[in-house]
Formats: C-alpha cells, structure tokens, sequence
C-alpha cells in the first residue's frame, strides 16, 4: 500500500491548501535532488511528496483522493500516482516558481541552510549563473567556448578542510555534543513539542575547527577565476539552459560544488534574421540581371553557395536552400535559408541609357501584369525550391 498523502507531507486531513503548501515547501527543500547528489533515500521521498503535493493541492483531485483513496487519483498501488518526472517539477515549480530560469536552486540555496538533512554534512556551494553569447554559425554547428568563470574554489593551502593542519585540526563541538542539532522542548497545553534547530556553533556540522586555515579563515574555499569549457550542442537556441554541475560555488569546507547554469544568447547577425529554424537573407539585383537571368553568389551559414535566377524574375521572388538553416537541437531537423530577391531600380542615369530605356517605355514587355501573381497558386510559386 502507498503511504497515505497527509501522512506523506505530515499535516491533517482537514489541512488548509496553504498548510499542505508550506508542509510540502519544507520537504522540497530538504530532499531536493540537487541538495542532496546521489542520496536515493532523498530523491524517493522528494517524488513521494512532490505525488502527494500534486494531489492534495488540487481541490477535484484531493476530493477524490479523500472519497476513493489511491484508487481515486490514477495511484497503482506502488506509489506511483505520477506519469511522468514532468509531474514532479510541476508541483514543484508550483511552488518555487520556476520553470527554465534558475530561481529554484537560488532559492534553495538560499534557504534554509539547516535543517535536518544537513546535520554534520558538508554544505553544498551555490549555483552559478552567466550568459554564453554565441553567433548563428556557432550555434548552427555546435562549439566549445572556453569562459573564465569569478567563483569560489577549493582552498588548496588547506585542502578544503578549512583548518590550518588539515583533517586533524578540528575538535568536537562542544554546545551540541558533537550532535550538529540543538533540540529544545517546550511544554504547552497541546502536549510537548520538541524544536530541533542546527546548532549555531558548528553550523551543524557537529565540529569546529581549532586552528582556522589562515588562506580561506576556515571557509575551505576561496575566491577565484576559472577557465571553464563549455561544450555547446549544435542547434542550441537563446534562451536554452546548459546545466553544469559540480561546476558552480565550491561547497563549504569541501561540500558539493553548486552548478554552473549557462544561458545561451544569439548575437544579431550582420546578414541574417533568424525565424524560427529559418534564416532569411536580402539579395539585391540589377534590373537587367532581373531580366535576363544571373547567377548570385549568397552566403550561408557553412560558406558561400552559388544559386541561379531565372529571367524575369519578380523583386520580392523568395528562393528557398534546403537545410541550409539552423539544426534542431537533438533531432536531425534542419531549418532552410531563404533569399529574398530585391531588384534595384537605378537612380541616376546616363542620357544614353535614358534614352535607352526611354525607348522601350512603352513596348508591351514592360508594362507590369502582375495579374497572375495573385491567384493562390502563384503566390506559392513564388517561393521557389532550389537545391532540392
Ligand atoms: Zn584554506
Ligand atoms: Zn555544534
């Protein structure tokens, strides 16, 4: 049987929704993955609660669940109420409001740094963030970009231990007995209750240490700038996250390192707009070469490629180039390039070529019948396939 879902976040059956959100909160916070790396004991009772949170804050499903049970709620028996991991971030970013922007983890970090599931643990660095600006071909082809990161960093002088001598230089702590946890209990007319707080001394770390490492003054990490590689996936798109853990803020005298949260941001490009996996291109003509046909020299993304213009081609003619665009990010979807033909009309003229064109002002060719342009079907064709 799945443990029952107020038992799971320890509140009432008779719970407000903002108690079932503040129980859930507390959990969150104390079995989230992130703060707890590779502990499958946390990471079971992250999902447990992150199930029961799911339910409970939703009034149809914690109806359900109160008349029927697991059953009610789509529960199979083994706890697994949840389709699927998407669920869980759900509920959770519910609460923390997150979503792809880094705001859970900085408030978790933030946080709460006690608690119990910190007590004598190594405390966890923060997360980094910063901002990878990258151009149309990097992210079209995929790159590696060396960044110098400003973090904190392993204390070397002290191995992170955050004492002068090392390992050995710590003592027990003396207020909470080596505990890490002070507990305190209170008598009320409710019965007794019993408050247990990580103790102030030690920081919960159930230590202290006897001769501070003069380098990082018993912090076990320092300030400092490092070089970091960042492999960026090709097809990466501004917006797009890249999370790199262990890469962020030391942790405390050798506790985990935070991630390294990059965000990817496109540069503006000096020929190309970006829609979408398309890129557009503006190609200028002559007006004879309009007329008579040419070939045009275009750039893209991988190189220059040479595209034919037929005679009597329209300013405004789109041509199309086949995944010459920019590549889906895990997929072997590609984008096309798309160029648009302008022609350029002339502003000045020769009195010869006046005359030139004088003489054909009037000639039936040159007067513009743009009729057929604008059935359906030649508004399409306008759009012409090349390189298929
Ligand atoms: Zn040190
Ligand atoms: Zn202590």
């Amino acid at each position: 049987m799945p443990r029952d879902y107020y038992d799971i976040l320890g509140v009432g059956k008779d719970a407000s929704a903002k108690e079932i959100k503040k129980a859930y909160r507390k959990l969150a916070l104390e079995y989230h993955p992130d703060r707890n790396p590779d502990d499958d004991e946390a990471e079971a009772k992250f999902k447990e609660a992150s199930e029961a949170y799911s339910v409970l804050s939703d009034d149809e499903k914690r109806a359900k669940y109160d008349r029927f049970g697991h059953q009610g709620v789509g529960a199979n028996g083994g706890g697994a109420g949840f389709r699927d991991v998407d669920d869980i971030f759900d509920a959770f970013n519910d609460i923390f409001g997150g979503g792809a922007g880094g705001t859970i983890f900085e408030d978790i970090f933030a946080g709460q740094r006690g608690g119990r599931g910190s007590r004598k643990r190594a405390r966890g660095g923060t997360d980094l963030r910063i901002t990878l600006p990258l151009t149309l071909e990097e992210i079209a082809e995929g790159t590696e970009k060396k960044v110098k990161v400003k973090k904190l960093m392993k204390c070397d002088t002290c191995d992170a231990t955050g004492a002068r001598d090392g390992e050995g230089g710590h003592r027990t702590c003396t207020t909470c007995e080596g505990r890490g946890e002070l507990r305190q209990v209170s008598r009320s007319v409710f019965g007794q209750f019993v408050n247990v707080q990580p103790c102030p001394n030690c920081q919960g770390e159930g230590r202290v240490i006897e001769d501070p490492c003069p380098q990082c003054r018993g912090e076990g990490r320092r300030r400092g700038e490092e070089t970091i590689t960042i492999p960026v996936p090709a097809g990466a798109m501004e917006g797009n996250y890249l999370s790199m853990r262990g890469a962020g803020n030391a942790g405390l005298r050798g506790g985990p390192a935070g991630a390294l949260r990059v965000e990817i941001e496109e540069r503006p490009h000096d020929h190309f707009v970006r829609e979408g996996l398309d890129i557009y291109y503006d190609h200028h003509i002559s007006f004879p070469d309009a007329a008579l046909g040419t070939e045009i020299d275009v750039p893209t993304l991988e190189g220059t490629a040479t595209l034919e213009v037929d005679p009597g081609t329209q300013g405004g003619k789109v041509l199309r180039m086949r995944n010459r665009g920019l590549p889906e990010l895990n997929s072997q979807r590609s984008g096309d390039q798309l160029v648009r033909i302008h022609v350029w009309t002339p502003q000045e003229l020769t009195a010869e070529q006046r005359a030139t064109l004088d003489a054909w002002a009037d000639a039936p060719e040159f007067k513009p019948s743009p009729k057929e342009r604008k059935t359906k079907k030649s508004f399409f064709n306008r759009v012409k396939d090349v390189f298929t």
